[in-house]
């Protein structure tokens, strides 16, 4: 192990010893080769699984894992028709599994997100028995104040260039300049800001795959 594995390895504890006072779990991976078998562990056979519009579970295989697998998958983002896409939204809301990414987490132990619709976040924080959140250590941040710096400098104008298949009138200007503007709706991607603190019950029910991985944006 190298000193910059080292270090990471260091914040990875760190955070899994907070996200454990914030009735959260936390697990930590070497690589998404590693990862993809344990997160899969966690996902009983015959599972209704939502998935969360993630570049992250793309890029770990986890979705293509499964689709592979013995799963019931609620994916709207391989979902064409915008009605169903949204009724497909809705219904993650009761699906036994919910796998996401996550825009940054802190050292102490929070999931920090910006949402377009907030159906991501309002399903990681209820509804799913079990959310399952996966991130690479670049997601890593201090604190709250660069969680939020992340999003507006970083995921937010990289995730508006994602989408920039958007209808004219839905594009956001960061998605062309690279910068934030602060912009309003119905452009803006950033409507709904959160922050997961921690839960008061059900200790179980959100594990954070940590991966010393370049992940996502
Ligand atoms: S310009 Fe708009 S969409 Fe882009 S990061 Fe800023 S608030 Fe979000």
């Amino acid at each position: 192990m190298n000193e910059r594995e080292w270090l990471q390895e260091k914040r990875a504890e760190r955070i899994i010893r907070n996200l454990s006072k914030n009735c959260m779990n936390g697990h930590y991976f070497a690589s998404a080769r590693d990862a993809v078998p344990e997160i899969l562990r966690h996902i009983p056979g015959g599972s209704v699984v939502g998935l969360g519009d993630s570049l992250t579970l793309q890029q770990t295989g986890i979705i293509a894992a499964l689709e592979k697998g013995d799963y019931h998958l609620l994916n709207p983002w391989a979902e064409q028709d915008g009605e169903r896409k949204v009724e497909m939204q809705r219904r993650i809301f009761t699906a036994d599994v919910f796998v996401a990414g996550t825009n940054a987490i802190t050292l102490e132990g929070e999931l920090i997100n910006m949402d377009g619709r907030g159906n991501r976040v309002a399903a990681m924080i209820f509804g799913p028995k079990k959310v399952l959140v996966v991130a690479g250590t670049n997601k890593i941040v201090p604190d709250r104040e660069e969680g939020f710096r992340r999003i507006r400098e970083i995921a937010g104008p990289a995730n508006a260039q994602r989408h920039r298949w958007f209808p004219k009138d839905m594009q956001p200007p960061c998605a062309t300049t690279g910068f934030c503007s602060d912009c309003k709706p119905p452009a803006t991607i950033c409507c709904a800001l959160t922050v997961i603190r921690g839960q008061r019950v059900d200790k179980d029910r959100i594990h954070v795959f940590l991966i010393a991985e370049e992940l996502g944006l």
